[in-house]
């Protein structure tokens, strides 16, 4: 069944065109700067990469090349079911869901939680309708996994109104990539997901670890918003909540400048002083820049605790994996972060390590518990996802 998968940020439509039983995508690409004079869709075909500039064009023009493409392909009427990624889904969702009128409202009604994404996700599900009015919608929710953590791990010791009133708790997020790389992880143990308990650690611009027990998520670092937990390329991840508060006094900064900071400007970036990549910072710790050292060692320092305190909910550890750009490429986070993980006996190889890159993933450990690197693939989850759905439609003849 062919599905195309749309991801849509504030100015940003990401989408591929994929088999959702072989994973083969023919098609994909990214409109960038939507809405401004430098707006851009970049196409990758199977064998060639062109982007057309669409000056001035938001999501439906650049859901018009996606249609010209398809098109060119002779694909068009081959699509079955349009699959959007949506950020927040609160704690209404727990599951993909076919995107009704009502659903679209719940998502609506999530834009407090999430006020960059979930705008953004509505108004490409509206533009993916007026494009392909014939076609199913489905939402798969990055929330939604970790909508099976106990209470235990999703309340916040504040005071319960502000919980049962304002739904302040932690919803967690990358719920589809956590999600896709513990099945691919036990796929590739050669074990059953319902006996396994893993950690998953998605290492990309965004960080966050999970607990997986039995293919259910059970914790996770990232809370209310994605900015808890780990250190990531811009986010500061934890602080102290009277950081906040001190800062206003001290500094006279407001609050939304504040918030702002803690997203754009603190993490990898704000220690470094130099960049959020973690590729470039590892090159200028190798050249001696102190400040590209440090940053590099708090974010391992920080994901080594937050992996052992992931182990430690879980009780026994199956396996731990590494994905996302950073877990997928860079063998001195993952030695570096094991190398500080000894308490739960992991025994780094070397070599499969240094070789696991660049797509290449697999173990990267000998003896000991298993270490591995899995390559996430959201939108193959989302296009699987998305056909379970629309199955599921047709056989209750819907
Ligand atoms: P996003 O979360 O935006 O999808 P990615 O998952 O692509 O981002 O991850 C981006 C991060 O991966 C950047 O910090 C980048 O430097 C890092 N990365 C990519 N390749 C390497 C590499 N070879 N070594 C170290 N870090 C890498």
């Amino acid at each position: 069944m062919w599905t195309l998968v749309v991801n849509c940020g504030s100015s940003s439509l990401k989408f591929a065109l994929l088999n959702s039983a072989t994973g083969e995508t023919p098609l994909s690409g990214l409109a960038e700067r939507l809405g401004s004079d430098l707006a851009s869709v970049r196409v990758d075909r199977e064998n060639e990469r062109v982007t057309v500039p669409l000056p001035r064009g938001s999501y439906p023009e650049a859901f018009g090349v996606l249609l010209a493409e398809l098109d060119a392909l002779g694909l068009r009427r081959d699509v079955r079911a349009v699959g959007h990624r949506v950020v927040h889904g609160g704690d209404r969702f727990n599951t993909p869901v076919l995107i009704t009128p009502e659903v679209v409202e719940v998502i609506r009604a999530c834009i407090p939680l999430a006020p960059l994404h979930n705008p953004a996700n509505l108004a490409g599900i509206e533009a993916a309708r007026a494009a392909f009015p014939d076609l199913p919608q489905v939402a798969v929710f990055d929330t939604a996994f970790h909508q099976s953590m106990p209470p235990v791990a999703y309340r916040y010791a504040v005071p319960t109104p502000w919980y049962t009133q304002y739904g302040v708790r932690r919803y967690g997020f990358h719920g589809i990539s956590h999600e896709y790389v513990a099945g691919e992880a036990a796929r590739r143990l050669g074990r059953d997901p319902s006996g396994l308990n893993l950690v998953t650690a998605h290492l990309g611009n965004g960080c966050s670890v999970a607990a997986v027990r039995g293919g259910r998520s059970v914790d996770t670092s990232m809370g209310l918003t994605p900015l808890e937990g780990l250190v990531m390329g811009t986010r500061s991840g934890d602080v102290d909540p009277g950081l906040p508060d001190y800062l206003a006094r001290e500094a006279g900064l407001s609050l939304p400048g504040i918030t702002a900071a803690l997203y754009r400007e603190s993490g990898l970036l704000g220690l470094s002083g130099l960049t959020n990549d973690m590729r470039e910072l590892e090159e200028a710790a190798r050249q001696g820049n102190e400040n590209a050292r440090l940053a590099v060692d708090i974010f391992v320092y920080r994901l080594a605790k937050a992996i052992a305190g992931m182990a430690t909910v879980l009780g026994t550890l199956d396996a731990l994996v590494f994905t996302g750009g950073i877990g997928e490429n860079s063998a001195t986070v993952r030695a570096a972060t094991l190398a500080r993980l000894g308490l739960l006996g992991f025994r780094l190889d070397e070599e499969a390590n240094g070789q696991a890159v660049r797509g290449q993933g697999g173990l990267i450990t000998s003896g000991g518990v298993p270490a591995l690197v899995v390559n996430t693939n959201e939108e193959l989850m989302i296009a699987r996802e998305t056909a379970e759905v629309v199955a599921s439609l047709v056989e209750r003849g819907a």
